[in-house]
């Protein structure tokens, strides 16, 4: 069997967990990052279902969340200013704002992000960036 692939960015591999409940078991993929596959009754079930490359709807991410996936990934960063998008290291979006992050706290650090620079789970159309208005 294929490993199964978290379908965010980091790609990381998600793992089998089965949800005891009192008539039935559920069972789903998850990953460290928190993403789960859909519920399925049966392991068989949940594989496939992980398995179909569902791409989840894209969305600006809270810096927090670039943190917490994997630091040899890259994320699509939109500059405020020049509104150009480039994607990055993950690890370099944590080196800008470690210092700050340790000084002041992940809200501070989240704060001062937002203000310049936003991330995005996959590069956007010009549609979705028009519909978040920034912060
Ligand atoms: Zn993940």
């Amino acid at each position: 069997m294929d490993k199964v692939r978290c379908p965010y960015p980091h790609g990381g591999e998600m793992k089998l967990i089965a949800e005891y409940r009192e008539t039935y078991t559920k069972y789903n993929y998850a990953c460290s990052c928190g993403a789960r596959s859909p519920s399925c009754t049966t392991p068989d079930a949940a594989y496939a279902a992980a398995m179909q490359r569902y791409e989840p709807e894209n969305r600006v991410l809270t810096l927090l969340e670039v943190l917490t996936l994997d630091l040899d990934g890259a994320t699509c960063i939109e500059d405020k200013a020049s509104g150009e998008i480039e994607a990055m290291l993950n690890s370099e979006i944590l080196g800008e704002f470690e210092e700050l992050r340790r000084s002041e706290g992940i809200d501070a650090a989240s704060k001062a992000y937002g203000r310049f620079s936003r991330a995005w789970l996959r590069r956007p159309t010009d549609a979705e960036r028009e519909a978040v208005e920034w912060e």
